[in-house]
């Protein structure tokens, strides 16, 4: 038998001969891996860079003149200018290497919203929104007195831009919206969203956890303030992500976290503290898994994310139709701009016993609510379950995936 040759420098080939995880099996089935959304695999190349970091640079950063200090100052540091590329930012000083959307979104909200929100402020952002891009906002508008507004979406899953807009009033300090929807695939409008902001003077920061593993981003092409994502979905390794600011808003926002690294000299009279990005990334970071990550935007912008997006296009439509074709089975998102995430559930059968009854079957999906609650509880739903596909799956896996189901249906049904 052939082995697939996976990609080579060019990105041509199979990308899904570099992905090891992919070729284990599951229940003495052939995994069949759908839960993207949740986190992507890594390919080979991620697994070697963070194993030739700990092999042979292993270092703290920034700390020490000798030689591992400065080689992994310098791949951490070079991590900060491939995620700077990645998303066209202006400087790499505009990017703030973080733990993940979750901190990014924090960082925002504690260091540039908190000090300026008065009482009878507001904030806007969508029913779409995972809880991290809820749930900071609600926090500090606890702690000034002001309040969060949701922005309705359509029945197709699209949003209401015209709702959305029309909350953009002069109490609003910050708008915050999903790029992509992890729930339904939504690909939101996000530089329509950002001019209106702009318009009204209002800052708009842009969740792109979902966004970054399928569409090329250019933050300046979209306009917005703050774009916030994460490393894992983007086939890095856990614990890594970025927050992307405007310059001169960074400069303009106190620290979040004190410690080392951050500072410009400490007195008990007063601390001074480093430039941005630095003072924000107090403490020992996640070194190896930045040098992991360097090398997934790597390998992402080796297979390109037009070829990515391409394949992945191909991969929902096929789902989708081949899904729609399950008596009892319901889509929730059907926008036509949509990334390659399918929600759903079939009557009179509950969602986690699917998931699990797919499970003995090698197929790995996500039920649950999707830290969306406001989401679900707009479909009037508990729970959906949640194929999520990326470039390395393929048309063979949905077929067997779809005769899973339904077979599964009949047993349950
Ligand atoms: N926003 C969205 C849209 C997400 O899908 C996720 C992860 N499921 C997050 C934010 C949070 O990302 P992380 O847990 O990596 O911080």
């Amino acid at each position: 038998m052939n082995e697939p040759a996976a990609t080579d420098h060019n990105g041509a080939g199979d990308p899904r001969a570099d992905f090891p995880l992919l070729a284990r099996e599951v229940h003495g089935k052939p995994l069949i891996y759908f839960d993207n959304a949740n986190t992507a695999q890594k390919p080979r190349v991620v697994i070697e860079a963070v194993d030739r970091f700990y092999r042979h640079s292993n270092a703290n950063v920034s700390r020490a003149v000798h030689t591992l200090g400065e080689e992994a100052t310098s791949l951490y540091e070079g991590a900060r200018d491939a995620l700077a590329r990645f998303v066209n930012a202006g400087s790499r000083e505009e990017i703030v290497l973080t733990s993940g959307t979750t901190q990014a979104i924090n960082l925002v909200a504690y260091s540039h919203l908190l000090p300026q929100l008065r009482p009878g402020d507001a904030i806007v952002t969508t029913c779409m929104e995972h809880h991290a891009n809820i749930v900071p906002w609600q926090l500090v508008a606890a702690r000034a007195g002001a309040i969060v507004k949701a922005a309705p979406i359509h029945a197709d899953g699209t949003l209401d831009v015209d709702a959305f807009v029309a909350l953009l009033t002069p109490e609003v300090r910050l708008a915050a919206v999903t790029h992509v929807s992890n729930v339904l695939g939504t690909i939101n409008p996000v530089a329509q969203l950002a001019r209106e902001a702009r318009r009204r003077g209002i800052v708009l920061l842009v969740d792109g956890s979902q966004a970054a593993p399928h569409l090329p981003i250019d933050v300046r092409a979209i306009g917005c303030d703050f774009y916030a994502w994460t490393g894992h979905k983007l086939f890095g390794p856990t614990g890594t992500g970025a927050l992307w600011a405007r310059h001169e808003l960074l400069q303009a926002m106190p620290p979040f976290f004190g410690g080392g690294e951050m500072i410009r000299e400490v007195r008990f009279e007063g601390t001074t503290f480093a430039d941005p990005p630095h003072r924000f990334e107090a403490g020992t970071p996640n070194i190896a898994g930045f040098v992991g990550l360097a090398a997934a935007i790597d390998y992402v912008q080796r297979v390109g994310l037009p070829r990515i997006g391409a394949i992945e296009r191909d991969l929902l439509a096929h789902a989708t139709e081949a899904l729609q074709a399950v008596p009892g089975l319901r889509i929730f998102g059907t926008a036509p701009d949509k990334a390659a995430v399918i929600s759903f559930l079939i009557d009179g059968v509950h969602a986690h016993d699917l998931a699990t009854l797919l499970d003995h079957e090698g197929i790995a999906v996500r039920s649950g609510h999707h830290c969306a609650h406001p989401l679900m509880r707009f479909f009037g739903v508990p729970a959906t379950l949640r194929a999520s596909l990326a470039f390395y799956n393929t048309h063979e896996e949905i077929e067997r995936f779809v005769s899973a189901i339904a077979r599964v249906r009949r047993l349950l049904g």
